[in-house]
């Protein structure tokens, strides 16, 4: 099998705070693996690491073969980052702002059109082409974020807690979307939600208080048990704390 992302006794420390632990793990081509966790546990963390946002304080995590410290460009130059908060420049249109993405992630100028217009249908937003991102919906602009983070046709997609503050028939389509962009691209998804790791995923890491505590699919991980209980069990003792 061939691994796209490779984590080895990751430590992240904020100053005194050791939000990440000593973790490791490998995802590899064409996984859809949810990163489940309650707040605070080092998810966010995590994902900002694997792209190269944020630095590490010790261990190492290599994207396809790449070194994200030392091999950064062409480590960077494989993955498609959604943040919990899209990056939108709110005045411009969706198709404006579409391409200026593609031209900052290196997109060649003659692709640039038929790129963009190819990631607003596979995000259903090719109606929205000319509407200025600050009058769409929560959901569309969710579809935007999707969108950039697909738009240099990336091996990896990193989305960080991808429904947050969507309503229920909006969760749904974007769940619908990730399910359809598996095959293609190896997905890595943080989420707090167990339903949105049983929805999209076919595998889970749970994580909790900066360290890993269960990486199996889903089908293993519930093994004829509620899912629920034992993702409560696991992860109880930080509720409790
Ligand atoms: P999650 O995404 O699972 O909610 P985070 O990765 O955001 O968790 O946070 C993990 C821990 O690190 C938390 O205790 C959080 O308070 C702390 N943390 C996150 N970002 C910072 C920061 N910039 N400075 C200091 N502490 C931080």
């Amino acid at each position: 099998m061939e691994p796209v992302i490779q984590v080895d006794r990751l430590v992240k420390r904020y100053g005194e705070i050791e939000a990440v632990r000593g973790i490791s793990f490998t995802v590899n081509k064409g996984e859809i693996v949810g990163f489940l966790g309650p707040n605070g546990a080092g998810k966010s963390t995590t994902m900002r690491i694997l792209t190269g946002y944020l630095p590490l304080s010790e261990g190492t995590v290599r994207i396809a073969g790449h070194d994200i410290e030392t091999e950064a460009r062409e480590a960077k130059r494989r993955i498609g980052y959604m943040p919990e908060v899209p990056p939108l420049y709110l005045d411009m249109t969706v198709f404006d702002y579409l391409m200026f993405v593609a031209r900052i992630k290196g997109v060649p100028a003659r692709e640039r059109r038929a790129r963009v217009a190819q990631v607003m249908e596979q995000t259903a937003i090719g109606n929205m082409a000319r509407r200025i991102m600050a009058k769409l919906s929560k959901g569309y602009k969710q579809r935007v974020g999707l969108a950039q983070a697909l738009v240099n046709n990336p091996e990896l997609l990193i989305l960080d807690e991808p429904t947050a503050g969507l309503d229920p028939t909006q969760i749904i389509e974007i769940r619908k979307l990730i399910r359809s962009l598996a095959g293609e691209h190896t997905i890595i998804l943080s989420t707090h939600i167990l339903p949105e790791v049983t929805a999209a995923c076919d595998r889970a890491i749970i994580i909790d208080r900066g360290r890993i505590v269960a990486d199996d699919s889903i089908a293993g991980l519930s093994a004829g048990r509620n899912l629920e209980e034992v993702f409560i069990a696991l992860t109880m003792q930080a509720e409790l704390a």
